[in-house]
């Protein structure tokens, strides 16, 4: 399984946006600037051909080749976790959530068929969950089709537009196949399952590798909402909504303020102390601190990288028009 931000209650999901997954119980000098190739207010362009790799995070990559090495964990994970994944979707999210589809909340169907159609994947399940704490993640089973829940709290915060940031985020998750490492990550963050030895190789072992790989998987599935929204402003206000956002308060935040504070932010951690705290805070959390996370897609949007992967996908748009 995979996710945005946390399990609530129990469990397996992986992971997300917004919260901590785990709370162990828990300048530079630029602004918003806009991106070489922004298509905000347009159609989005598709990424026929995308692949994985082509927008995965460098940190992503190092982390993932370093889990990937360690002999059976991905075949050990996927046999003995996959019997609680399906307790857990079942009843927990199929049985009480609304399944989206063309004949219910359409307009989040097609936005979600969108998403995934500009990400060149598959289009999984959609649910929406009655719950108050904002969050959204996704579980990808073997041999069933993944999908995704959303809270009903996201979508009230949020605009349109940066709810399908969030559902591309969550695709991301499912297009770069994390789903064996979020679910460990997910084992240690709930301590839900009691698999006799597992919970103790993990935590002795892989707690820090995890969660270092864990948020470097988000930093890669922002840059999923990005080639979706195809604006950075709408990503990095998911960020911050999720951060500190409320109904009443979402049409009065400033985006650019919010990455103005992110500079600040560095600026107040390098200072000898500043950087163990800000190094302390990063183990403990599976997500990366939201205004790091705003500042990695600013940076993202304006990069070779990602203004290459959209020019390419319009010039291949132009060629079959
Ligand atoms: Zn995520």
């Amino acid at each position: 399984m995979a996710s945005l931000l946390l399990p609530s209650s129990s469990s397996s999901s992986s992971s997300l946006w917004t919260k901590p997954l785990n709370v162990k119980r828990s300048a530079r000098g630029y602004g918003v600037r806009v991106p070489v190739v922004c298509r905000a207010g347009a159609s989005p362009v598709v990424f026929r051909g995308l692949d994985a790799d082509d927008f995965r995070h460098p940190l992503d990559k190092q982390n993932t080749s370093l889990l990937s090495s360690i002999p059976g964990l991905n075949q050990l994970g996927k046999a003995l976790l996959a019997p609680v994944a399906e307790q857990v979707m079942l009843l927990e999210n199929i049985g009480t959530s609304v399944l989206v589809a063309e004949n219910q909340l359409s307009d989040l169907y097609q936005s979600l068929a969108e998403a995934a159609k500009v990400l060149n994947t598959e289009t999984p399940d959609l649910y929406i969950r009655q719950n108050p704490v904002p969050n959204a993640y996704t579980l990808a089973i073997s041999g069933r089709k993944p999908f995704i829940v959303v809270h009903t709290s996201v979508v009230e915060l949020l605009t349109r537009k940066e709810l399908q940031a969030v559902l591309a985020h969550e695709l991301g998750h499912l297009k770069c196949d994390h789903g064996v490492w979020l679910t460990y990550a997910n084992i240690l963050a709930s301590g839900a399952y009691n698999v006799p030895g597992l919970g103790g190789f993990i935590a002795q072992t892989l707690e820090e590798q995890l969660y270092r790989w864990v948020r470097a998987a988000e930093l890669t599935c922002d840059r999923a909402a990005l080639l979706v929204t195809q604006d950075p402003k709408v990503v990095m206000s998911v960020l911050m909504k999720l951060a500190g956002g409320c109904p009443s308060l979402s049409d009065k935040l400033n985006v650019d303020a919010f990455l103005e504070q992110a500079r600040s932010y560095d600026k107040a951690a390098s200072s000898p102390v500043g950087w163990y705290i800000r190094n302390a805070q990063r183990k403990q959390l599976s997500h990366p601190l939201p205004v790091m996370r705003a500042r990695e897609i600013d940076e993202w949007s304006r990069s070779q990288g990602y203004t290459s992967l959209v020019k390419q996908a319009i010039q291949f748009e132009s060629g079959q028009s």
